[in-house]
């Protein structure tokens, strides 16, 4: 039979037969990092750095941001951390990057999409994660989030690396991108799924919405199929897959977005042990059953019960 708790986590991400698969924390503030040094996460798989700014009406400055950032960095010396770049917009106002009123936020100018009106409050960020990175030691990385096509991407990455940091990668969170997969990871070094704006936007389903709920649900088949679209690209081009969406702090299908080749699973701290330890007691063949098995199923809850039956 196949663990649920946490007693079995040793810190290092696997599968019963030894494939690697990181297990990470999703942090936005420093109280965070404690947590998920604690929960035993092997570094983070997504830092929301707007955060750190939500009662902010301006733009704080380089140094300042330098020290908020380092500040969550520093108990990851060491380790691997993936910052997000401020993803205002939408459910997440920021008060110094405020893009009028939309009448559909969701849909509007948020994210990455605010970069490009004003890539100067972008570069501004880079340079402050950069100097973060030397500040804590720890092995960072950045990410762009709401993005829609490779080219994009590939801006988002040439900024990164002027900035002089050394890996760069965006959250798949947008249908098209995950259609374009194989096109782009050759712009970056990694992608990391954001399940919850991607179901969002797949299945046109406002995600703060409780009556769209079960449209919401992370188990749809044709979410799954998308994810094992983007876990295959990755394969093939032998670069990091991630998920760091809710859907990767439940231990079940935790194991399934393994089975679809998702390489780190990054998740609130409290997830960790149980993630990690129901990893650790099940081999990648009997993910990619579970996974299998789901991608067939007709709806959300035939596929969630066609995996535990797969794996429990
Ligand atoms: C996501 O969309 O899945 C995600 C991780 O980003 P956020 O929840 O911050 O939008
Ligand atoms: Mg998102």
């Amino acid at each position: 039979p196949e663990r649920g708790g946490g007693e079995n986590w040793t810190g290092t991400g696997s599968t019963s037969d030894g494939h690697r698969v990181k297990v990470l924390a999703n942090v936005g503030a420093a109280t965070d990092a404690t947590a998920a040094v604690a929960s035993g996460a092997e570094g983070v798989g997504l830092f929301r750095t707007e955060f750190c700014y939500l009662a902010v009406a301006d733009e704080p400055d380089v140094a300042t941001q330098r020290a908020a950032y380092a500040e969550v960095l520093e108990p990851f010396a060491g380790k691997p951390v993936i910052v997000r770049t401020l993803d205002a917009g939408a459910d997440k106002p920021l008060g110094f990057l405020d893009t009028g009123s939309e009448p559909n936020p969701a849909l509007g100018v948020r994210g990455l999409r605010i970069a490009f009106d004003r890539p100067e409050v972008l570069d501004r960020q880079l340079e402050a994660i950069a100097g973060a990175a030397r500040d804590s030691g720890a092995e960072v990385s950045v990410m762009a989030p709401m993005v829609a096509t490779a080219e994009e991407a590939a801006w988002f990455a040439e900024r990164a690396r002027a900035a002089g940091i050394a890996r760069a990668g965006v959250m798949v969170e947008v249908p098209a991108v995950a259609l374009a997969a194989e096109e782009l990871l050759r712009e970056v070094d990694f992608v990391s799924i954001g399940t919850n704006d991607l179901a969002q936007y797949t299945f046109a389903a406002d995600r703060q919405l409780g009556a769209l709920a079960a449209l919401n649900d992370p188990w749809q088949p044709a979410l799954l199929r998308l994810i094992g679209t983007l876990g295959k690209a990755g394969v093939a081009a032998d670069k990091p897959v991630g998920v760091c969406g809710e859907a990767a702090a439940d231990p079940l299908l935790g194991r399934v977005l393994v089975g679809l080749g998702a390489s780190s699973l990054s998740m609130v701290a409290t997830a960790v042990p149980s993630v990690g330890s129901a990893l650790a007691g099940t081999s990648l063949r009997n993910c990619e059953r579970a996974a299998e098995a789901a991608l067939a199923a007709p709806d959300a809850g035939r596929a969630r019960a066609a995996a535990r039956d797969a794996l429990e």
